[in-house]
């Protein structure tokens, strides 16, 4: 991580690297550290959120006005039209719905890393979190022959977090998980406590993930290379910006042919309060 000084011409980003020296006897003497300026490296990469942000929230006014005026077509607002014709609007919107999809998680993304995004802590109903995030999900599953469960320890009533942000968190996992799961399957979500923090895993009995690719697909715009789903790549690593903004930290375990449980850890379990 980068720190901050302050320099006679403002402010500049100083990496730190070290590394130990040893003595003669193989014990650790002393170090030495070496500070990289990476101000201009930070400069441009805050000049790039920007832009994509701006980007970002362009299309929203217009991509909302083309999925209206599709609407209105499909509807036969504008006049009767053909079988034909009613596929060829049912397929534009169904992009117009993905482009949208990848707006919001640039936008979301953009927000996260300028330090934007402002969670809004409370204590959180575990049980309401997990149906919220479940819910969107179950047409799908249904449609794919996937069963979708959710297992709660009962004592974990409250977490705290942000409720939108940790349901935005655990339904892109459930709709990955779901994705990527083939009929006669399952997707189960867990809660439970795991010491002073409270765990929630997401596992599916899905395609699974090679060793080699489990780390990168946490990182902006990494797609498993030779999937089919339609994503952007950007959905995990939202998850995990959301997650590290509460003070977690998330993972995965994943075994090709056989699944993959995506976990991550929220900090704080409510304490009963003495009535
Ligand atoms: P996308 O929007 O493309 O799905 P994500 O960041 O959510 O982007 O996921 C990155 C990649 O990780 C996906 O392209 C997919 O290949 C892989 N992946 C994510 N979840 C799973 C899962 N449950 N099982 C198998 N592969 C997965």
């Amino acid at each position: 991580e980068a720190v901050r000084v302050e320099g006679p011409e403002g402010d500049r980003w100083l990496l730190p690297r070290g590394s130990p020296v040893y003595g003669e006897g193989g014990g650790v003497v002393g170090a030495t550290v070496l500070l990289q300026d990476v101000t201009r490296l930070r400069r441009f990469d805050e000049l790039k959120n920007d832009l994509v942000a701006t980007v970002a929230h362009e299309f929203r006014t217009p991509l909302t006005s083309l999925r209206m005026a599709i609407h209105l077509c499909l509807e036969e607002v504008a006049g009767p039209i053909t079988e034909k014709q009613a596929d060829l609007l049912s397929a534009a919107r169904e992009d117009c719905e993905r482009l949208q999809g990848i707006v919001d998680d640039l936008l979301d993304l953009s927000r996260l890393q300028a330090g934007r995004l402002v969670l809004e802590v409370r204590e959180v109903s575990t049980e309401a979190v997990l149906e919220a995030a479940l819910a969107p999900h179950r047409g799908a599953a249904e449609e794919r022959g996937v069963r979708l469960a959710s297992e709660q320890e009962p004592e974990l009533e409250r977490v705290e977090a942000d409720p939108e942000r940790l349901q935005l968190v655990l339904s892109n996992l459930v709709a990955n998980a779901v994705r990527h799961t083939s009929h006669g399957g399952e997707v189960v979500v867990r809660a439970r406590r795991d010491g002073e923090r409270v765990r929630f895993e997401v596992a599916d009995t899905g395609e699974g993930i090679a060793p080699e690719h489990q780390q990168r697909v946490f990182e902006k715009f990494y797609r498993v290379p030779g999937g089919t789903t339609g994503g952007a790549g950007l959905g995990l690593s939202i998850a995990q910006e959301i997650v590290q903004a509460h003070g977690g930290e998330m993972g995965l375990s994943s075994q090709p042919g056989v699944g993959s449980t995506f976990w991550f850890t929220l900090p704080q379990v409510e304490v009963p309060r003495p009535s």
